[in-house]
């Protein structure tokens, strides 16, 4: 069995307790206006061109076997319906100006490089986070890893959109130690204006998996005039389950531009970023119905 991974980050401090390695899988069925993530979007592998590094040396376009760069007058262009994903361009280029986002990996040839963190996990009470895109998407590769990690005793994290079947998170379950689970609007209408998508599978998953007894950590990203405005409507929720292990509030912020043209995509990204006092108003509203606030 194989998965499409963007990315394995070792050393992460905020997917969860204590430090972890972190395992980004590929393809998300939302389309948030604020993603920071938009190499994880589409499902297949797409590669990146950052023109600010390029030093239109040419040594990508001698060895692509389809003829997807092309550099002209100093101008580097990149056919993406030409590119095949094959990552030869990726391996010449010296200067850090192309990366391929995806690859295929198989659970025996993760696992090996998530265990050798062992000894972070152990002092410092972390251990491995899936997430994505939106990891369960590939649940039945979740599960498959999930289960290895914890036949080795590790300490395992599902960080999820909530907006996947049922079955995906039914499968995971028993293997998964906390969800990190995200909640961005209550109200319908924003939530789909800002994702492109329903809210109503993501809360009634969100109230399965606390009826199931899931630990749920659940993460709120706060975006000024896009879903600033929930707040008390989400506090009003999460004070009604059993199994919320907290609650964090996580601040909009714009680190992702560059990738989004890096991509050829467009950039959605919000001009707006929030004030300190913003945020810690957020935080009240949480407090005040009684939740823990992770900071
Ligand atoms: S190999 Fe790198 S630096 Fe050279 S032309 Fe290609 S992208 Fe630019
Ligand atoms: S990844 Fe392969 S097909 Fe795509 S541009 Fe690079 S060399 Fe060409």
């Amino acid at each position: 069995m194989k998965a499409t991974v963007t990315e394995i980050k070792h050393f992460a401090v905020h997917d969860g307790d204590g430090i972890r390695t972190t395992v980004f899988f590929k393809g998300c069925p939302l389309k948030c206006l604020w993603c920071h993530n938009p190499e994880g979007i589409a499902h297949a592998p797409a590669l990146a061109l950052r023109t600010e590094k390029c030093t239109g040396c040419g040594a990508c376009a001698a060895v692509c076997p389809t003829g997807a760069h092309k550099i002209e007058n100093g101008v580097h262009s990149l056919d993406r319906a030409l590119c095949t994903a094959c990552g030869r361009c990726e391996r010449e280029c010296f200067f850090d100006a192309l990366t391929l986002y995806g690859r295929e990996t198989t659970v025996e040839e993760l696992l090996p490089a998530l265990l050798a963190d062992r000894g972070f996990y152990e002092s410092s009470g972390g251990g491995v986070t899936l997430s994505g895109g939106e990891c369960l998407t590939q649940s039945a590769f979740c599960e498959a890893l999930l289960r290895a990690l914890k036949a080795e005793g590790i300490h395992t994290a599902v960080d999820t959109s909530g907006f996947v079947p049922r079955e995906a998170l039914a499968r995971v379950l028993p293997y998964t130690d906390v969800f990190l689970f995200d909640v961005k609007a209550i109200d319908p209408a924003v939530h789909r204006r800002c994702t492109g998508q329903d809210n109503a599978p993501i809360l009634d998953n969100l109230r399965y998996l606390d009826a199931a007894g899931a630990k749920i950590e659940v993460r709120i990203p706060f975006v000024p005039h896009h879903n600033d405005g929930e707040l008390p409507a989400i506090a009003t929720l999460l004070s009604s389950l059993k199994n919320l292990t907290g609650v964090r509030v996580l601040p909009y912020h714009t680190g992702a531009g560059s990738r989004y043209a890096a991509l050829g995509m467009e950039n959605t990204l919000p001009d707006v970023l929030p004030t300190k006092e913003a945020l810690e108003g957020a935080k009240a509203i949480l407090r005040e119905k009684g939740l823990r606030v992770i900071d």
